[in-house]
């Protein structure tokens, strides 16, 4: 038997197109990008988180000569918020990434396998939605209404 998922998301053909948190969201990440630690890859990642009490926090990848060590953008910046603001809920985050020396032909940039399922973890311990932008350096957004979206086939607690 065959079955089909179908998923949604929304495509912004330039971030002017953005409200005005979500620009505001945007332009956090590619702040934090421009810290990022890529010495071996070269590729830069930022994102921008907002909570719901309206704070906005910050990640980028950080690297290591031993390469598993390192931690992507977006787990950077969760596991802070987690280990800091632990019953705040988180609303949005918009991630920004692409290599150091940036061409306009790079896509929007989604999160890794990784990343997205400990998105979905947040998202089921706060038994509420997480709105995903991701975008490269040139404008273009695409946005998920929830991780589920990025990970249909996700593991979480139900199964253990
Ligand atoms: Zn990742």
């Amino acid at each position: 038997m065959k079955k089909d998922i179908q998923i949604g998301y929304e495509y912004f053909k330039n971030s002017s197109e953005l409200n005005d948190i979500e620009k505001k969201l945007f332009e956090t990440a590619k702040q934090a990008r421009e810290n990022a630690y890529a010495p071996y890859s070269q590729f830069f990642v930022g994102c921008a988180v907002l909570l719901e009490n309206g704070e906005i926090f910050s990640g980028n990848n950080q690297e290591n000569a031993a390469f598993p060590s390192g931690l992507c953008a977006e787990r950077t910046a969760l596991f802070w918020i987690g280990a800091n603001f632990p019953t705040v809920k988180i609303k949005k985050i918009f991630v920004v990434g692409g290599p150091k020396e940036f061409h306009e032909k790079n896509p929007p940039i989604p999160p890794c396998g990784a990343c997205r399922q400990s998105l979905m973890e947040y998202e089921t311990k706060q038994n509420e939605n997480i709105d995903l932008y991701f975008s490269s350096m040139n404008e273009e957004v695409v946005k998920v209404h929830s991780i589920k979206d990025l990970l249909p086939f996700y593991f979480d607690a139900t199964f253990l």
